[in-house]
């Protein structure tokens, strides 16, 4: 007999012995002494109970969803139950009989408040297209070094580039939901040569050229951002570089403010161009930000929208 045909006897069973069904049944008193004793629930029942499905049954969790609601139960010693990823208290007491999860039946209550209503087909709210004021618009997201080339070492161990990489992809997706044609100069860990990034940048005639970097200096004390400039840049570069520092602030780093410097991709682009440092790695509290990838996303949201108030205003 396979396992399903077990967990659904087993449910059949524990129905009965909860609701004194006395239907005949072909488990034998062997079977009955190994149930699960009053109070526990098999997974299956608890889902039926609250609208759910069992999605997935893995070693030391649980998964019960439906359209709305997603209900992870670990089942491992201390374990707790989430329901769509709010924490509703430890899962307690879990046996497995069989093949067959059984867990405390007062968890049900624990569940049923955190569950959201099912979307009906009736009620369903009609799809908005997002808005896309970018539309039209070309920004050329350059994360900094990759491949071959590393970037600054940080004191946490990592290197500059992954970083660069995940909040320069970030950054673009985020354009890219606001109508932007966002490229970026790499996709994935690969090196590219400073002339080209400028190049591609020139190439597309984008709008904005954005290099994303994060700093490394020999006093570790040092921390902050710094959003470049090259010395000659036109002002358009000067206020999208102003835009981005000062939606930085939001993340809580603390800026060092908009500063020039003739960076080989800052001089090599002909379009408005401005470098990102996001921050100091040689800095132990910078570099556990930088690596945060709910800090990442922080940092990306504040570019992506101080990128889209600097090409309004162009
Ligand atoms: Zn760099």
């Amino acid at each position: 007999m396979g396992n399903r045909e077990f967990s659904l006897l087993s449910v059949a069973v524990v129905t009965m012995t909860l609701t004194g069904c006395a239907r005949p049944t072909t488990v034998g008193a062997e079977d009955m002494h190994k149930l699960p004793q009053d109070g526990m629930l098999s997974v299956r029942e608890l889902a039926a109970r609250l609208g759910l499905h069992v999605a997935d049954t893995g070693r030391a969790s649980v998964e019960l969803s439906n359209a709305a609601n997603m209900v992870l139960i670990f089942t491992h010693t201390s374990g707790r139950t989430y329901v769509n990823s709010v924490a509703v208290g430890r899962t307690g007491k879990t046996t497995t009989t069989r093949g067959v999860v059984y867990v405390r039946g007062d968890l049900e209550a624990a569940i049923r408040p955190m569950l959201r209503a099912a979307p009906s087909e009736q009620e369903k709210p009609e799809q908005k297209p997002e808005p896309q004021p970018l539309r039209g618009r070309r920004v050329v997201i350059d994360p900094g070094h990759g491949g071959k080339d590393p970037g600054a070492p940080s004191c946490l161990g990592y290197h500059e580039k992954s970083v660069n990489l995940a909040v320069g992809r970030d950054v673009a997706r985020r354009l890219g939901t606001q109508g932007a044609a966002a490229t970026l100069t790499r996709e994935g860990d690969t090196f590219l040569e400073l002339g080209d990034r400028a190049a591609l940048a020139n190439r597309l005639r984008a709008d904005l050229f954005v290099s994303i970097h994060a700093d490394s200096c020999n006093k570790p004390s040092v921390r902050g951002f710094t959003v470049y400039v090259a010395r000659a840049a036109s002002a358009r570069s000067r206020s999208a570089a102003r835009a981005i520092a000062s939606a930085m602030t939001a993340t809580g780093l603390s800026s060092r403010g908009v500063q020039e410097a003739n960076f080989q991709v800052l001089v090599g682009t002909t379009c408005p161009a401005v470098l990102i440092e996001m921050g100091y790695l040689s800095n132990t509290q910078d570099a556990a930000l930088l690596r945060d990838a709910a800090f990442q996303g922080r940092m990306a949201e504040a570019i992506t929208s101080a990128i889209s108030v600097a090409l309004g205003s162009f």
